[in-house]
């Protein structure tokens, strides 16, 4: 069993609002130092890692600049971040791209595609041999349950995180004897700004979840930081679902 002492570093995609915030907060009260990306949210990067300095005394936090649709940017953020003893990744950023399955643009579907899969890739390039020499590593990848269940008008999206879930259970067996897990979490819907163009629809889609509600933010990040505790050791290769059960319903109702 890989020894999993929190106080190790996490590198956090993503990590200045949203989900990825939520995330940020949980690692740092489990005791890890974190390092995460931000795009354009600058002031909330620093007010969260000024936040979570304060609430924990002696975790160093360090928030960097990255767009992960910048491919020489991401090479070169990787070519650093390999140097230095990352013990976990999570890759909680993502962007959605709705259109019908019939109608996608290959553009804007290659541009989810390079963020939401293909930055996982270059980035598990760069940290997983680091992991498997110290023989310890956690990788956690935000997922869907759109790539589980199919969803009008997600097909680009859910094709992003499905990839990201084939790739993942790979590398979790690749990984395994060499003390590094990968799983990967599978949100239903949860409160941040990726659902804020659906308000108008949001009732109805919480009538439709059998929690009858969308998730907290923490609520989703609080298994993230299991994941990359001493308790989650075996678990490897695993898609989790935090859906308030959605995925485990058949979508007819009798009434
Ligand atoms: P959000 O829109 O608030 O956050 C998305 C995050 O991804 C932001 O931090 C953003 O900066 C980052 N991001 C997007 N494009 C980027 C780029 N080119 N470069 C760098 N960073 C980029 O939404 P969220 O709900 O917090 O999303 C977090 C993750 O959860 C995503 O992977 C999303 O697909 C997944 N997810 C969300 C829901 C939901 O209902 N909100 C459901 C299932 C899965």
């Amino acid at each position: 069993m890989s020894a999993a002492a929190p106080g190790r570093r996490v590198l956090v995609t993503g990590g200045a609002r949203g989900l990825g915030a939520a995330i940020v907060r949980a690692l740092t009260a489990a005791g890890h130092d974190v390092d995460f990306t931000y795009r354009e949210s600058g002031e909330a990067a620093e007010a969260l890692a000024g936040e979570a300095a304060a609430a924990h005394p002696g975790r160093r936090l360090r928030a960097h600049r990255l767009d992960l649709a910048d491919r020489a940017a991401l090479d070169a953020f990787c070519e650093v971040m390999a140097g230095e003893d990352v013990f976990g990744l999570v890759h909680n950023a993502g962007q959605p791209y709705d259109s019908l399955a019939a109608m996608l643009d290959q553009e804007r579907a290659e541009a989810a595609m390079q963020v939401n899969f293909w930055s996982l890739t270059r980035l598990a390039k760069a940290l997983v041999r680091p992991m498997t020499r110290a023989k310890a590593g956690r990788i956690v990848a935000v997922g869907s349950v759109a790539a589980l269940r199919a969803n009008p008008g997600n097909a680009a999206y859910a094709a992003t995180k499905g990839a990201l879930i084939a790739y993942c259970r790979t590398l979790a067996i690749e990984s395994a004897r060499r003390g590094v897990t990968v799983n990967v979490v599978a949100p239903g819907f949860i409160d941040t700004a990726m659902m804020a163009p659906y308000a108008a629809h949001r009732a109805g889609m919480e009538r439709q979840i059998p929690a009858g509600r969308f998730a907290a933010p923490a609520e989703v990040a609080e298994l993230v930081a299991f994941l990359l505790g001493p308790g989650a050791g075996y678990i490897t290769g695993a898609v989790l679902p935090v859906d308030g059960g959605l995925t485990a319903m058949m979508g007819i109702h009798r009434t």
